[in-house]
């Protein structure tokens, strides 16, 4: 008796910030191949389909791409890594959030800063 079967890999390649077409979001998206593999007595001999898939973390929304546009999206990130902003949808760029400056304060502020006490060495020098 031969036991085969197929499995499927779930491969996260990247994450991209994209304007879902169901939602309408610039919400960041993953970016999802999907390799079905041949199996033989359960072990993965060679990949029968992959397929490409970016979901919406918005809404949860698949939608799978072709081979060629899962890879200029990655070529995408490659060039300018953190700042993925897809071509075709200009306004998609991540909005500023720059926290951890200027938002509490240093802890040199917080001590009176001011001169030391002059009144602690007066007895000593009068
Ligand atoms: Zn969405």
């Amino acid at each position: 008796m031969i036991l085969f079967g197929t499995r499927t890999y779930l491969y996260q390649l990247a994450i991209l910030t994209l304007v879902c077409g169901r939602c309408g979001n610039p919400a960041s998206h993953t970016l999802r191949k999907r390799v079905m593999k041949f199996t033989l007595f359960f072990i993965p001999l060679f990949p029968i389909s992959t397929k490409h898939a970016t979901q919406c973390s918005f809404c949860g929304a698949e939608q799978q791409v072709p081979k060629q546009q899962a890879e200029g999206l990655l070529a995408t990130i490659a060039q300018d890594a953190g700042t993925a902003v897809p071509a075709g949808q200009p306004g998609a760029a991540a909005p500023a959030q720059r926290t951890g400056h200027g938002q509490q304060g240093g802890p040199y502020g917080q001590q009176g800063g001011g001169a030391p006490a002059p009144q602690q060495r007066n007895p000593y020098q009068n």
